[in-house]
C-alpha cells in the first residue's frame, strides 16, 4: 500500500508551513524515517524560471526553508539543485526566493551541469541525468502542483524532468516528439532510474490555466507527501480534478505496470480528499484529438487536428529565448518578426512554457476546431 497524506493549509507563513509540515509527515514516520545523520540530502524543488513565488511558477521559498531545518534536525546535509529551463540556476533561484533562504540558512546550491549516463529502464536505453541528483544519498522531492500544456499536469513525476541536465532538454524534447504519450513514458522511466525518498508537494497556491510559465496561481490550500511520487501525483490530479484520459503520465505507469497508481493500493492520510477538493480548477487551453489515432494518420492530419504557438503581435519583443529552446529549431526570428515553421514545430510548447512575456498564444488546428464545434 501507498501512504499518501494531505494537510491544509493556507498561507506561506513560517508558523503554519512548520505546523503543516510536522503533520504532513507524522503519518509518514516524520523525516527521520529518510534522512540519516551525515547524509547529503538533495531538495529538488521547482526552479523552472525566474519568476517571483507569488506567480506560482516555482516551488515556494518557505516550504523549501522548512524542509531544509527538517533534514537538519534529522542530521543530514540538505543542499538544493535543479537545472532550470531558462536561465542560470543563480538568477532562477534568486527570484524566487530560494536563494535568499539558502543564504539565510547556510545551504549549498548544487548546479545540475555534469550529465552521467545511466542504462535506461525500457524504450530509453542510455539516460544522462546530473550526477548530483543520482549521488546525493538521499533525495526530497518538492514539486509545486501546476498545469502543464504537453502533459496537462506537472507535479512529483514530471518536476524529475529537471535532473536532465540543461541541453539534453531539448534533445529529450526532440526525441519524444509530439507524442506526449512517449514522452510520459520517458519521464516515467527517468523517476524509474532514481525514485526519490520522499516527495512533498506545495499545492497552498498552484497554478491553473496555461501552466507551467504562463498560468494563474489558484489557491488550492493544501500540502501533500509521500514514498511513491507516482501515488502522489494521483491524488494531486484527483484533488484539482483532472480527467483520467489527460493524465499522461499515470496512464504512461499502468502500461508499463509500474506501482503506484492503483487507486485500490493508495492510503489517504490526514484530510479526507472530498475537503480538499477544489471546483473548476482551469486546464490548459492545449487540445487535440491524436487519442487512439493511428500514427500514419496522427501525421498526416497533424496540422489540422492539432493547437499550435502563435506569437501575439505587439507582445513579443524578439529576445530570441524561445528560439533558442525551441527543440527542433522550428522558430526564426526574421525581419523584426517571429516566424514559426509548422511543419517541424513538434508541438512540445516549450516556447510557451519558457517566453517571459507570455507573448505565445495557441491557435487551433482547423479539423480540431469542427470537432469541438461539432461536439
Ligand atoms: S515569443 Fe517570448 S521568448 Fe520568444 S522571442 Fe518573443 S518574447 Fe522572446
Ligand atoms: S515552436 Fe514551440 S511548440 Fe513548436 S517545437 Fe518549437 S518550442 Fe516546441
Amino acid at each position: 500500500m501507498q501512504t499518501v497524506t494531505i494537510v491544509k493549509a493556507d498561507s506561506y507563513d513560517a508558523g503554519s508551513i512548520r505546523a503543516a509540515l510536522d503533520a504532513l509527515l507524522a503519518p509518514l514516520g516524520g523525516m527521520a524515517a529518510y534522512v540519516r545523520p551525515g547524509e547529503r540530502v538533495l531538495l529538488k524543488p521547482n526552479l523552472l524560471s525566474a519568476k517571483p513565488p507569488d506567480r506560482a511558477v516555482t516551488t515556494h521559498p518557505a516550504l523549501v526553508r522548512e524542509v531544509i531545518r527538517l533534514v537538519r534536525e534529522a542530521g543530514g546535509i540538505p543542499v538544493v539543485g535543479d537545472s532550470p529551463g531558462v536561465g542560470g540556476l543563480r538568477r532562477v533561484a534568486e527570484k524566487s526566493g530560494i536563494l535568499a533562504v539558502l543564504e539565510e540558512t547556510g545551504t549549498e546550491l548544487v548546479e545540475f551541469t555534469e550529465p552521467r549516463e545511466v542504462a535506461g529502464s525500457g524504450t530509453f536505453k542510455r539516460i544522462a541525468l546530473a550526477a548530483p541528483y543520482l549521488e546525493a544519498d538521499r533525495v526530497i522531492n518538492l514539486p509545486k502542483l501546476k498545469t502543464h500544456e504537453m502533459m496537462t499536469v506537472t507535479c512529483g513525476v514530471k518536476n524529475l524532468f529537471g535532473a536532465v541536465v540543461g541541453t539534453a532538454k531539448a534533445a529529450w524534447h526532440l526525441k519524444a516528439g509530439a507524442d506526449r504519450e512517449l514522452f510520459a513514458r520517458m519521464l516515467v522511466e527517468i523517476h524509474q532510474l532514481r525514485p526519490p525518498d520522499l516527495t512533498i508537494v506545495d499545492a497552498i497556491t498552484a497554478m491553473e490555466g496555461d501552466g507551467p510559465g504562463s498560468g494563474d496561481p489558484r489557491q488550492v490550500g493544501c500540502l501533500l507527501a509521500g514514498v511513491n511520487a507516482l501515488a502522489v501525483d494521483v491524488v494531486a490530479a484527483d484533488i484539482i480534478g483532472i480527467p483520467h484520459k489527460l493524465r499522461y503520465v499515470e496512464r504512461a505507469a499502468e502500461r508499463l505496470g509500474i506501482p503506484g497508481t492503483d487507486r485500490a493500493d493508495i492510503v489517504v492520510a490526514g484530510a479526507p480528499l472530498d475537503e480538499v477538493r477544489v471546483q473548476g480548477f482551469r486546464l490548459p487551453h492545449i487540445s487535440d484529438v491524436q487519442f487512439g489515432l493511428p500514427s500514419f494518420l496522427k501525421n498526416r492530419l497533424r496540422q489540422h487536428l492539432t493547437s499550435r504557438p502563435v506569437a501575439i503581435p505587439g507582445k513579443c519583443r524578439l529576445c530570441g529565448i524561445c528560439r533558442d529552446a525551441c527543440p527542433p529549431g522550428a522558430i526564426t526570428l526574421k525581419d523584426g518578426k517571429l516566424v514559426i515553421d509548422y511543419h517541424s514545430c513538434i508541438r512540445c510548447f516549450c516556447c510557451r512554457e519558457l517566453c517571459p512575456d507570455a507573448a505565445l498564444t495557441v491557435r487551433e488546428g482547423a479539423l480540431l476546431k469542427c470537432i469541438r464545434k461539432c461536439l
